[in-house]
């Protein structure tokens, strides 16, 4: 291959590079957003829907089916903070994040 056509070679192998780079992460993209069209709002245990319900002035998600509690960020250190010093407060403590 002459000096050029190497060149021109070595471009081209940059180009396809980059196109499936930017098809990769598109494909990414596309993976995450139907994982959440899907999963939103359903239990992460058995698929079924998740209904808000107030627990010690806490909106905590429970499962309609097999009754599983879905907490947002927070809300466990919520929870815990209520109960300070009590069993609560001990048993969500082993589980919060370092
Ligand atoms: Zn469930």
């Amino acid at each position: 291959m002459s000096q050029e056509d190497e060149y021109f070679h070595k471009l081209d192998q940059e180009a396809k590079a980059r196109l499936k780079e930017s098809s990769d992460a598109k494909a990414r993209d596309e993976a995450v957003a139907q994982r959440q069209a899907l999963h939103a709002g359903k239990c992460g245990r058995c698929g079924g829907n998740m209904h808000p319900k107030p627990f010690r002035g806490v909106e905590i998600d429970v499962c309609e089916q097999c009754g599983s509690v879905l907490l947002d960020p927070g809300e466990l250190e919520q929870l815990a903070d209520r109960d300070r010093g009590g069993f609560a407060a001990n048993f969500f403590e082993s589980f919060r994040k370092k």
